[in-house]
């Protein structure tokens, strides 16, 4: 029976590789089958010097195998599990049964971190075998529950604890983060800018992306970092997934149930945002997954690469293709873009006066049409605050995140309620036809928005945005019916129709 096995990374799950090693007489070479060429000949001289350094000389053909030999695989992970299998194959070490190993060896038989660590761990529990990772790595596999694993700092000590000579230390589970994140900054540290934060609870509320309109210091980055915080905690299942992404990419790990936040630039490369490359591994946009996703100066983001940010918005996920097939990874984001309101950036302005002319102005707001835009539910202008209004303001920042959180954890609540037996969770996931059928407007509500909606020319799909808000307001205030009171706040938060994408 083959006891070695390795991982590799699929997305962000790890797959089961199995190691066979047989070694026969001859001259002296290492064939690795199932490897992509570059990364057999490093695993190959790593494995050779790590195991030398441990006295354990190799002669003869060594062939191993990696099963199955098709799919592709990092060379890194599978140092380890190598080294073990062919110590194991010349009866230098007994592995007692199937055990997942991982780990990339220096030549002096150090076990380096690697990527991955988190799905790993799934899968030996899932498979029920025992685990062995790199000292570094042992933080992370502490937060998976149920595995069983021990961590690894030299290739010597590993063998000899499978020698029974010395005992490797076990990973013990980590304690469960408690209490609610520590707001960071809080929207009680964010000085009057009322519609705004009133547009970011409402787009909490009910999952709803947001566009931030406003001059060049009127706090428009605060105001997207505060929303994190003021959305629900991590669940067990979405901090796993975080956790998932985040190993995927080798970054560090904590416990905490703050959801991410991630801001993009616009000369961030495709690969960076999205995710692939030559060593596949997510983008931005899944490392926002189940958080925020921020965009500053959206005008200037090139074309292709919103384009290429439309699939996740409207799916969860994004699709990476490389030569051998293509790999999913998660990419559900509450989106918030941020622009200056024209070139200059001092359009409306109370101190510095805006220097476009009105043709400028309008080219501008053109450029802002696009893929994404259509996304978007809520546009709220951010003003920069006089001096004397910020010294007004002084000790006036307003509620405390923790206290709006609850808020729309209620809110969250009733729609979870709502639309759980048809599928959703958030009214802006709600399709046109479930809207159209489930948003109920009476009498007086439905005069009311045909009326605005002709006047200032509003579109079908304008018309579904503004009826999605409104029964998230709805939602906030705890009221079962719309009525016109939510619709003309969800209005307002269209800014009278004046941008590109309702026509
Ligand atoms: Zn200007």
């Amino acid at each position: 029976m083959n006891v070695v096995h390795g991982v590799t990374l699929q997305g962000i799950k790890a797959l089961k590789v199995e190691v066979e090693v047989e070694i026969t007489g001859g001259l002296f070479v290492i064939a690795v089958v199932g490897l992509p060429d570059a990364s057999v000949k490093e695993a190959r001289e790593r494995v050779r010097a790590a195991l030398r350094s441990l006295g354990v000389s190799v002669k003869g053909r060594v062939a191993v195998n990696l099963a199955p030999a098709d799919s592709p695989k990092e060379g890194a992970l599978l140092d380890l599990p190598i080294a073990v299998g062919i110590a194991h194959a010349k009866g230098e070490i007994r592995v007692p049964g199937p055990t997942l190993f991982m780990g990339e060896l220096a030549l002096d038989g150090r076990v380096r971190r690697v990527r991955g660590a988190v799905p790993a761990a799934l899968l030996a529990r899932d498979l029920g075998f025992p685990l062995f990772v790199p000292e570094g790595n042992a933080r992370e596999v502490s937060l998976v529950k149920g595995v069983r694993a021990w961590q690894v700092g030299h290739i010597r000590e590993l063998f000899a604890h499978l020698r029974g000579q010395s005992q490797l230390k076990v990973i013990e589970q980590a304690e469960e983060a408690t209490g609610d994140p520590e707001p960071d900054p809080d929207f009680s540290d964010i000085k009057g800018q009322v519609a705004a934060k009133r547009a970011l609870e409402i787009a909490a509320a009910g999952h709803h992306n947001v566009l931030l309109t406003g001059s060049p210091g009127s706090g428009k980055t605060l105001l997207a970092r505060a929303l994190k915080d003021i959305l629900p905690p991590l669940s067990d299942e979405e901090m796993m997934e975080v956790l998932l992404v985040r190993s995927t990419v080798g970054l560090p790990l904590d416990s905490s149930r703050r959801r991410p936040f991630r801001a993009i630039h616009h000369t961030s490369s495709t690969i960076s945002v999205c995710g692939g490359g030559t060593n596949l591994r997510p983008g931005e946009v899944s490392l926002a997954h189940r958080g925020v996703l921020f965009l500053d100066e959206f005008t200037e983001f090139r074309r292709d690469l919103l384009e290429s940010l439309r699939q996740p918005l409207e799916d969860g996920f994004i699709s990476v293709s490389r030569a051998s097939g293509s790999v999913t990874y998660p990419a559900r984001v509450l989106f918030v873009a941020a622009c200056n309101p024209c070139p200059c950036g001092f359009l409306g302005d109370p101190v510095e006066p805006c220097r476009c002319s009105p043709s400028a102005v309008d080219r501008y707001r053109r450029k802002m049409s696009g893929p994404i835009l259509d996304r978007i539910d809520l546009c709220v202008t951010v003003p920069r605050l006089t001096p004397d209004e910020l010294v007004q303001a002084e000790g006036q920042g307003g509620e405390s995140s923790t206290r709006v959180r609850e808020r729309v954890l209620r809110a969250r609540e009733v729609q979870w309620d709502r639309w759980k037996n048809l599928g959703y969770q958030c009214n802006a996931e709600l399709p046109e036809k479930a809207l159209r059928k489930q948003v109920r407007l009476d009498l007086d509500g439905r005069r009311f928005l045909k009326d605005v909606a002709g006047r200032i020319r509003l579109s079908g799909r304008g018309i579904s945005r503004v009826l999605k808000v409104a029964r998230t307001i709805a939602d906030l205030a705890g009221e079962e019916n719309l009525s016109t009171v939510h619709l003309a706040e969800a209005l307002a938060f269209r800014e009278g129709g004046d941008l590109p994408w309702d026509r």
